[in-house]
């Protein structure tokens, strides 16, 4: 069949899908109308592009030229991106075609979907389950298989645990291995984009295309990334650490124990060194992340005054005009992580709540990085249970903030990690675990990654 007859029987094929699968309620902007004209003007370059024939998703705080980009809140309801961020850029230089928005919790601040003006994501396998999130529109989509990738971001897990949650592949890069120009910010010194994907090909492509230094951020790394070759006999010399902190029995699911203990079997029979290895701060990490996110976040966001950005309420004076215009423009969790950020910062508190956080980040990363001098990866459950199930966890913030337990030290040390596809519990709902790497060796993620998937059954 010609290149282009494929094309466009993948987007009736989405057309149709998307349609059926609307009760997932995964998909904020359909941008189908906007992909088949892209597909008619494809140049000779987009159509020998590494992403050519590839669909793709975008999570809703991410900039697509002339679409809306709403992060799931009332404040940025009306709000059209006037640029494009420089990852939608790179995907359309080399053929792909995003046919997508998705859902998200309200400024990417969440572990459910459940928090966002579009309503709950569902979850493709059980609608009586959450997608997770922030980014659960985007992890549903792939798992729906409405497209091939999606791209979503991640501040503290919010790509490995819905990822983990909808049974695919998602990874978050090293901080500074892809551009931010164009995502919403959130915690800025946490926040990357990351990806999506059934496929692990698609994903390490997609990865390939996206990543490498942006003038436009100047907090991308100029460090090359070497293009992924798999040699399996050097991946079985890799060496893999299981922290004793994310296997106690206090935190984890009975089911997601015993799949990571059988991973550990298939490891060593297949001749790997797994070592067991101590990251002694894990339990404190919630804490961590909680004071310098919610920190970065009240500073970020009171950019939304309705001066300059989105919704805008009336009032006789300026003062009522902030009040009203942000009272109605956020939602609860913002309002709440708003509220926390703002007290860690006010003087007084800045120092025994932030700056002790930031000193604590710094003995997170050394930890790993002692870690990282024995061993090559680290194997982890992407979260501690399955998905929870519609409305368990949301009248519960805490509660809510621990399932980040497994994913957020990585963010707190700038690390790649990526949640893989690992079977199902009893119910038929998938079991993510997660590889973590040292920094910009995403490689070595991909290499154990494809051998698990080539040999693992
Ligand atoms: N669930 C975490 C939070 O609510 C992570 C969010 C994210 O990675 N964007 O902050």
């Amino acid at each position: 069949m010609h290149p282009t007859d494929i094309i466009k029987q993948k987007l009736e094929k989405y057309r149709i899908e998307s349609k059926k699968s609307r009760d997932i309620n995964c998909v904020v902007h359909d941008l189908y109308d906007s992909a088949v004209l892209k597909s008619q003007e494809f140049t000779d370059e987009q159509k020998n592009g590494r992403l050519f024939g590839k669909l793709f998703a975008v999570k809703d705080n991410i900039n697509i030229k002339n679409h809306p980009t709403t992060c799931a809140s009332n404040i940025l309801k009306n709000h059209k991106s006037i640029y494009n961020a420089t990852v939608i850029e790179r995907i359309e230089n080399a053929g792909g075609l995003i046919v997508a928005k998705t859902n998200l919790d309200e400024f990417a601040m969440g572990s459910s979907n459940e928090h966002s003006i579009f309503g709950i994501s569902r979850n493709p396998h059980n609608l009586d389950y959450v997608c997770g999130g922030s980014s659960g529109g985007s992890a549903g989509v792939v798992s729906a298989k409405l497209v091939d990738i999606a791209l979503g971001s991640d501040t503290g897990g919010s790509v490995r645990q819905p990822a983990s949650f909808c049974g695919v592949y998602g990874l978050k890069p090293t901080y500074g291995r892809i551009s931010r120009h164009g995502l919403t910010a959130f915690a800025s010194s946490f926040d990357q984009i990351g990806i999506f994907s059934n496929e692990l090909s698609d994903l390490i492509d997609s990865f390939e295309v996206i990543s490498g230094q942006d003038s436009k951020d100047s907090t991308t790394s100029k460090i090359k990334n070497k293009p992924f070759k798999y040699c399996e006999s050097s991946t079985k010399k890799m060496k893999i650490g299981i922290p004793k902190e994310y296997l106690e029995d206090t935190f984890i699911d009975t089911q997601v124990r015993k799949k990571i203990d059988s991973m550990i079997d298939f490891l060593e029979k297949n001749n790997f060194i797994v070592k067991n290895i101590s990251l002694p701060l894990t339990k404190k990490c919630i804490s961590a992340y909680y004071i310098l996110s919610t920190a970065e976040a009240a500073s970020n966001l009171s950019r939304y005054d309705g001066v300059v950005y989105g919704h805008r309420d009336y009032a006789s004076n300026i003062q009522d005009m902030y009040k009203k215009t942000r009272s109605f423009g956020f939602g609860d969790e913002v309002k709440r992580r708003i509220i926390l950020g703002t007290f860690i910062l006010s003087s007084g508190y800045y120092d025994s709540f932030y700056n002790k956080a930031l000193k604590f980040r710094r003995l997170i990363k050394n930890d790993f990085l002692k870690a990282f001098n024995d061993v090559d990866l680290i194997l982890t459950p992407t979260s501690p249970s399955t998905a929870f199930k519609v409305g368990e966890k949301i009248n519960d913030p805490i509660k809510m903030y621990l399932s980040d337990i497994y994913t957020v030290p990585m963010s707190l040390a700038g690390l790649p990690a990526m949640n893989f596809p690992s079977g199902y519990n009893s119910e038929k709902m998938p079991i993510g675990l997660q590889l973590t790497s040292n920094q910009f060796q995403e490689n070595k993620i991909f290499s154990l990654a494809k051998f698990i998937r080539d040999n693992f059954n």
